[in-house]
């Protein structure tokens, strides 16, 4: 019966998802109308049920007629962590099953909300949801000096991912400046082009949480073959990766994998890879196989050219003086440029303002003054070693000397206080140190307030200049 199921199912699905979701299962036994089935594992029985329910109930029912009962046995993972070996041979009602699950045909997905959020459910095909997002493309996405190798090396490769000499593609930049933006136009122009290509849009921090979810599941193998079946990885923002070893080992296979096999990778960083600490030297080296673009700050041209197709994508008119003051005065990144406009177009229909410089000053005023809240810890690394004068290198030092341990440790609590910066990314950014030394740190600096009155008189003048 299993057999003929098995062969309903090969024709209604693909060869890539058959071999890996049907092959390793194993029928046991069939009772009444009940299929035994087992899989090597709970993850493994978690998407069969999201992904492939309905064409097992169609395969089941033909065979079985319309009561049939298809029952998994997951095969059990012993608490020493190792999985144990399930293959005595006996009769398999003496097998005492530890995990049962029970799937009555016809059957309605237990939980709507998938559990893997990157897989839909297909019949056809094990169907990888790219998570890109459409909004973001390269018609959008406006040429300029700043990005110009970049966004050139992003069409290259879109045109013939995994053909081109940039593999990786590495695509790095400050915060604001497009990497985002630019990672999802190249993977929506090549699910364009290349509709078969299975394309995967993930941030280095959802990927590590998948990773370490898979070791507490115990289903790393499954996380791994995952990955292998993508065409194009995009991965945001490694930098994240810093100080993860475990993630960064599981990423090195899965980008060999996919180099090796002529698969694109592109990927995204705040930093260059000679900046990039705490990364391994034979990830940063794979980096560099391939192309590193950077994007830079926009020139005022292009900071114009942005603004104005945001008007033109809004339907609002502004008159050229205010664009080009909006760009004049708001520099940083193209955020923050896109936040200016798009408060003083909120601003003058709310008033009903004709939009006029003044009504702009007063707006990129405000506007400036509430972005700066958002404190980097670029900033605050500065703004201590300037009041302190030291450079950064040796804010960052291993120096035990006593005024630059101080600093230091000021940085990292007002990076704590100010930045959304998990302590293990601030005792990154800081000096690659670990997140305890930034939790000590922070202990360090509230005694220290209530019992240095020189300290204190720093700290406060420090608050006062981030604050401003
Ligand atoms: P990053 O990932 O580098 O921090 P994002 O890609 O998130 O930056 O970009 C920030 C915002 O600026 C996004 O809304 C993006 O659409 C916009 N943006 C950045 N560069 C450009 C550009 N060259 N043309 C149009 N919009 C841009
Ligand atoms: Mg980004």
């Amino acid at each position: 019966v299993w057999n003929r199921c098995l062969q309903f199912i090969k024709d209604n699905i693909g060869d890539q998802a058959f071999r890996t979701w049907f092959e390793p299962i194993e029928a046991i036994e069939l009772a009444e109308n009940a299929l035994y089935i087992q899989v090597p594992s709970k993850f493994f029985y978690e998407f069969l049920e999201e992904h492939y329910v309905k064409v097992l109930k169609s395969a089941l029912t033909k065979e079985l007629g319309s009561k049939a009962k298809l029952v998994y046995k997951v095969k059990m993972e012993n608490t020493s962590g190792k999985k144990q070996p399930f293959t005595e041979q006996l009769p398999s009602t003496q097998r005492e099953p530890v995990k049962t699950q029970e799937l009555d045909v016809p059957v309605q997905t237990k939980n709507p909300e998938l559990k893997n959020p990157f897989i839909i459910p297909g019949i056809r095909n094990v169907k990888i949801e790219s998570q890109l997002n459409s909004n973001y493309s390269f018609d959008n996405f406006l040429e300029g000096e700043s990005n110009r190798l970049a966004r050139n090396a992003g069409m290259a490769v879109a045109n013939k991912p995994g053909g081109t000499a940039f593999n990786p593609l590495l695509i790095y930049g400050g915060v604001g400046l497009g990497k985002t933006h630019l990672a999802h136009a190249i993977g929506v122009e090549i699910k364009d082009k290349h509709p078969e290509k299975t394309v995967l849009y993930i941030s280095a921090e959802v990927f590590m949480q998948q990773y370490t979810d898979s070791v507490r599941k115990q289903t790393r193998n499954d996380f791994i073959y995952f990955y292998q079946l993508i065409d194009v990885l995009i991965v945001d923002d490694i930098q994240f990766l810093a100080g993860k070893s475990g993630t960064q080992d599981v990423f090195f296979h899965i980008f060999n994998y996919l180099h090796q096999n002529g698969k694109q990778v592109i990927l995204t960083s705040d930093k260059a890879p000679v900046d990039m600490q705490d990364i391994e030297q034979r990830l940063l080296s794979r980096f560099k196989w391939g192309l590193s673009a950077e994007i830079m700050h926009p020139d005022f041209e292009t900071r114009v050219n942005i603004l104005k197709n945001i008007l033109y994508r809004d339907g609002v008119e502004m008159p050229n003086d205010v664009v080009e003051y909006v760009a004049k005065n708001v520099k940083t990144n193209v955020r923050e440029l896109e936040g200016a406009i798009i408060s003083l177009i909120a601003q003058s229909s709310f008033n009903k303002k004709e939009v006029t410089i003044d009504l702009a000053k007063n707006v990129i005023e405000k506007f400036v003054k509430n972005v700066r809240k958002e404190i980097s810890i670029d900033y605050i690394q500065k703004i201590v070693s300037d009041y302190f004068e030291l450079d950064i290198d040796t804010l960052c030092s291993k120096s035990r000397k006593r005024n630059i341990v101080q600093a230091r440790q000021l940085a990292m609590f007002f990076a704590k206080k100010y930045t959304k910066s998990s302590l293990a990314n601030i005792g990154s950014q800081i000096g690659s140190r670990d997140h305890a030394t930034v939790l000590h740190a922070c202990k360090t600096v509230d005694n220290l307030l209530e019992t240095d009155k020189e300290f204190k008189a720093h700290f406060e003048d420090i608050n006062k200049k981030l604050s401003m």
